[in-house]
């Protein structure tokens, strides 16, 4: 069975990458990893994004999708996907292809713009509807189409995902991310392992540590009277004693995206041993502690996958 690399929405009336479906089905707006099809407007072959729906620590293979339906003789995607410049990996059978991907991170919150758009097209759907729009939306979307495959992200759990995947193929540094950060109009282009740093493996001296950065490392997530959560590291920097941490209060959990899933999700690793938390923020420095500070808990995510193990088999 054939994968592709963007597929149709029905539920959302939009075309998306497999991540990118991921990301909404977190967020609530997507349900279905069945409601898929072929992105050509004259064909319906129906696509499922597997692994959608489950949570970045219960996945075995990343979220992709794959073709179910009979391609229709004029679809234009198939005659596509074969002259796309595909990587396929040998060896493990089980990891889905491997694709180029052209990622966007962005820290700002996406409600206003995008998500209230959708919302709009939502409410008067319809079958006929939806034709028309696939129609629409792929004229004005013009060329998306220039071989790798382009995913706007905004939770860092997603992140994590294609950084345990660039960890385990040693393929870290060729993974670009468009970062665009809280209140700049630039984006800033920055491989994963640049991204991403282990909180041992830095000093507040160093320049990368004055980056807003994915901060990660063991540590135990602790949750207090007043309903803040603390996750407590279990390293500190390197040089440096004091207890690194990141507090999650109220105010950061009122600006998350899917609050519920988030609190939910972070609830599973409470007091659970062997966690490894990443937190997309800054480092501040208090006379007892160094801080990393976040906006809302779409910028943080755990896994218990043995990240330290799986640096050393790099
Ligand atoms: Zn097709």
């Amino acid at each position: 069975m054939a994968s592709v690399d963007y597929a149709w929405s029905i539920e959302l009336g939009q075309e998306l990458t497999a991540s990118e479906a991921h990301e909404k089905w977190f967020m609530g707006i997507l349900s279905d990893k069945t409601m898929f099809e072929c992105r050509d407007e004259n064909c319906h072959a129906q696509i499922t994004c597997v692994n959608m729906d489950k949570q970045q620590y219960q996945m075995k293979m990343r979220e992709h999708f794959k073709v179910y339906g009979q391609h229709s003789e004029k679809c234009e995607e198939v005659k596509r996907n074969k002259d796309v410049n595909r990587k396929y990996k040998t060896g493990a059978g089980t990891e889905s292809p491997e694709l180029e991907e052209e990622i966007t991170f962005s820290m700002e919150r996406l409600l206003s713009h995008k998500e209230t758009q959708i919302d709009k097209h939502n409410d008067d759907f319809s079958e006929g509807q939806s034709v028309e729009n696939k129609i629409v939306k792929k004229e004005a979307e013009g060329v998306k189409r220039s071989g790798s495959r382009k995913s706007h992200l905004y939770l860092v759990h997603t992140l994590v995902t294609k950084y345990l995947y660039g960890l385990k193929n040693g393929t870290l540094a060729k993974i670009i991310v468009y970062v665009s950060y809280p209140g700049s109009k630039k984006i800033y282009p920055t491989p994963l392992n640049k991204l991403f740093i282990n909180v041992k493996n830095i000093s507040l001296m160093s320049r990368e540590a004055s980056k807003t950065r994915i901060f990660f490392g063991k540590a135990k997530i602790c949750k207090n009277k007043k309903g803040e959560y603390w996750v407590n590291f279990e390293e500190t920097l390197s040089n440096d004693e004091r207890k690194v941490c990141c507090v999650i209060s109220q105010q950061i959990i009122d600006n998350t995206l899917s609050k519920n899933a988030s609190k939910k999700l972070l609830d599973c690793f409470l007091y659970k041993d062997n966690t490894y938390c990443f937190a997309f923020g800054k480092l501040k420095e208090t006379k007892d502690r160094i801080y990393i500070n976040i906006l809302t808990l779409d910028h943080l995510a755990c896994t218990t996958e043995d990240i330290e193990r799986l640096d050393d088999l790099c």
